[in-house]
């Protein structure tokens, strides 16, 4: 497998529990996610939790390196979302 240090990340973070689905719906299409709403607890001891979302087709992150973090790639990896 090629050395992606994105999902590197967010294989952790799914390894290690920290990622919680909050909510997920396929509205539109039947098996395509369209809705998500997760939260990933940070990797440093008492660091924050961040709030990923799907909307509109969108991904967001509450965290500072936004769209295409680790957080958003582990929900994308676990809700199926990261299937083309
Ligand atoms: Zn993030």
């Amino acid at each position: 497998m090629t050395a992606d240090p994105q999902r590197s990340k967010a294989l952790a973070v799914i390894r290690e529990g920290r990622l919680t689905l909050l909510h997920v719906a396929c509205r539109q299409v039947a098996h395509e996610v369209d809705e998500v709403i997760a939260r990933v607890q940070s990797s440093r001891q008492g660091g924050p939790a961040y709030a990923v979302d799907l909307a509109g087709m969108q991904w967001s992150c509450t965290c500072r390196a936004g769209r295409g973090c680790p957080h958003i790639v582990a929900v994308r990896l676990v809700t199926g979302g990261d299937v083309p």
